[in-house]
């Protein structure tokens, strides 16, 4: 029996890099999926075609994540397709590395609006659906728990809130039986963060296995979190870092 058989899962950002990786192991893993993207329709399909093609289900939906409209009308076509809810995986994020000093209020409000606004509201109207067994999975960053190198600033502190989220949050629908954590990716090596040129050196450098993580490291920990072997945690932040910040 697969792990997730007969479960209904929400990826956000799941078109490509860490998000598509997500969304593929949990549909090997039995479930149902739903991805939203902003842009990219065709990745968007090809992940879809991808799961249809290994025996799975799955659903494509254009969200941007700082809509809020958009992300509830998301988590409504997802319910509306499969028929219930079980994991959200709030995993839309990004990043717009520089000098604090020279970040305009734009790209700021930017990083706040899809990689904190985007996840309360994602998560507000998910719980609407989550019954006992739920799982609220956030894909936060090593980097909200420890900077380790400039460039981040805006981001680490999003990062920061949503770590926070995932432990306050965790206190209010723990007694339904929903668990809520938050996934921490050290340097994955995705479009967001290649693995070669110049931001590449120093990040490599920290982590203690001296190379990037590769997608389906972080897929294999949210897998674990969504299905029922991780019924006793919650609130937890998991680091998947290769030790950058041990
Ligand atoms: P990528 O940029 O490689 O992929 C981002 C995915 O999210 C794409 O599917 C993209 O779709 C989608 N997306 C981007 N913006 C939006 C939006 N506004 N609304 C909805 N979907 C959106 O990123 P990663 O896979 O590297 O990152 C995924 C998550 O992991 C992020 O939260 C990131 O902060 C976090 N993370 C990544 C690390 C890394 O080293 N890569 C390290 C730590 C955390 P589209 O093409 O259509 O825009």
């Amino acid at each position: 029996m697969s792990k997730l058989a007969k479960k209904v899962a929400l990826v956000t950002g799941g078109s490509r890099g860490i998000g598509a990786a997500i969304a593929k192991r949990l549909a090997a893993d039995g479930a149902s999926v739903a991805i939203t993207y902003a842009k990219d329709a065709s990745a968007a399909s090809a992940v879809v075609r991808a799961i249809e093609l290994g025996g799975g289900k799955a659903i494509a939906i254009q969200a941007d994540a700082a809509n809020v409209e958009a992300v509830k009308g998301a988590v409504e076509k997802a319910v509306s397709t499969f028929g219930r809810l079980d994991v959200l995986v709030n995993n839309a994020g990004t990043a717009i590395p520089k000098p604090f000093e020279e970040a305009t209020q734009e790209e700021m409000d930017r990083v706040i609006d899809i990689n904190v606004r985007g996840v309360f509201a994602t998560t507000q109207a998910a719980l609407k659906h989550m019954k006992e067994g739920g799982r609220i999975i956030m894909v936060g960053s090593a980097v909200g728990e420890r900077a380790v190198a400039p460039g981040l600033v805006p981001y680490a502190a999003t990062k920061g809130a949503v770590k926070m989220f995932t432990q306050a949050l965790s206190r209010e629908v723990g007694s339904r039986g929903i668990t809520v954590n938050n996934v921490q990716p050290g340097p994955i090596d995705t479009d967001l963060n290649p693995a070669s040129g110049d931001w590449a050196i120093p990040q490599k450098a920290a982590t203690a296995l001296d190379r990037y993580g590769r997608v389906d490291e972080i897929a294999a920990m949210v897998a674990f979190v969504a299905g029922a072997e991780s019924s006793y945690i919650t609130g937890a932040n998991l680091t998947v870092d290769g030790g950058m910040n041990a």
